[in-house]
């Protein structure tokens, strides 16, 4: 829940007109962009300038999202967003908790003279990051905390059907559609709000999860058919794709999103791993049910992070070898 002194310090921030960015992880997902475009919107609202400027691209089944249009990826437009930083005055940073997962964008984020606002839901965030910081690692997503930010603020009467229907991806994608323990009453109360003030529920569930090219499906069944390792005695599953595979069905950025979960679907799975291999690196997508914390995993080996129960990080090793490195891994959990 955002500290009363926090939310004092915001408002006052927020007072005067100000030149703002707003920007989140590498690999945006629902919750980073629905976060980062309903505090747009709003701020818009408010009368200020705003920017979201992404570190990279993200995938397109949240380029519908409104406000999509006027996103900068910094890996796609570096003069252009470097210029935008450079003459803010205020960098929100959300859904992540160390400037690291800002990627080639985080030294220009890090070095601007801007006052920076954190708001995120991640364990251990990094304080030395921002001055303002909002983190409730309970919070079902970033975007539910912008929500209570928003009322908290006082500004709730500036929320209109953009940004519910922002807040509502934010919430949809990261609770796993409303089934993960996150997921509270409070969560779906603010999910009924938001379907009040306009948010298509269907039409969104619609335009995320259903509205995938045939590649897509087809690589699917791929890895559930050929690519599936299972480990019973280990409750453990893991998939891997390496980039000659990607390329044969032509992958997209989005593409493999959620695939991670069809390793838990099965019964007695209690920890999975997805591990790809994308523009010349090699990417480790971690899950678990109960008290396995995969972000701990992520954390010791693979150099990042993330919640309890889905993480991720980077293996310096091949797809072959970071396999054999999580079978050592599997074996070693209880
Ligand atoms: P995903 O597996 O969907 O990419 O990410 C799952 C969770 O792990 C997200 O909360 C995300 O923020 C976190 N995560 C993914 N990759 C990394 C990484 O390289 N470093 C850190 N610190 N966190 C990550
Ligand atoms: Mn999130």
């Amino acid at each position: 829940m955002p500290m009363k002194s926090q939310i004092k310090d915001l408002k006052e921030i927020l007072n005067s007109p100000k030149k703002i960015v707003i920007t989140t992880h590498k690999g945006a997902d629902g919750d980073a962009i629905g976060s980062s475009l309903a505090i747009y919107h709003l701020l818009k609202e408010l009368g200020h300038q705003a920017h979201v400027i992404t570190p990279d691209d993200y995938a397109y089944f949240l380029k519908w999202l409104p406000g999509t249009k006027n996103v900068i990826a910094y890996d796609d437009n570096k003069e252009k967003a470097e210029e935008i930083t450079k003459e803010s005055d205020l960098i929100f940073m959300m859904d992540l908790n160390q400037a690291n997962r800002l990627s080639n964008y985080a030294n220009i984020v890090t070095s601007s003279n801007s006052k920076k606002i954190l708001i995120d839901h991640h364990e251990d965030p990094d304080l030395n990051i921002a001055d303002i910081i909002f983190s409730d690692k309970k919070s079902s997503s970033t975007a539910e905390l912008v929500f209570e930010i928003i009322e908290k603020i006082g500004e709730k009467g500036l929320l209109n059907k953009n940004i519910a229907e922002c807040l509502y991806v934010g919430i949809m994608t990261d609770t796993g559609s409303f089934k993960y323990p996150s997921t509270t009453s409070r969560t779906h109360d603010i999910i009924s709000a938001l379907i009040q003030l306009g948010a298509e529920n269907a039409k969104i569930h619609d335009l995320i999860y259903d509205n995938t090219s045939s590649a897509r499906i087809a690589l699917l069944g791929y890895c559930l058919n050929k690519k599936l390792l299972l480990y019973p005695e280990n409750n453990a599953a893991i998939i891997s794709l390496n980039a000659k595979e990607l390329k044969e069905f032509n992958f997209q950025k989005g593409d493999t999103e959620g695939f991670v979960n069809y390793c838990l679907s099965i019964k007695n799975i209690k920890f999975a791993a997805f591990i790809t291999e994308k523009e010349g690196i090699v990417k480790l997508s971690l899950r678990s049910k109960g008290n396995i914390k995969v972000n701990e995993i992520a954390k010791k080996y693979f150099n990042g992070g993330g919640h309890i129960n889905a993480a991720g990080g980077i293996s310096k090793v091949s797809v072959n070898e970071t396999i054999k490195e999580l079978e050592n891994i599997i074996n070693n959990l209880k």
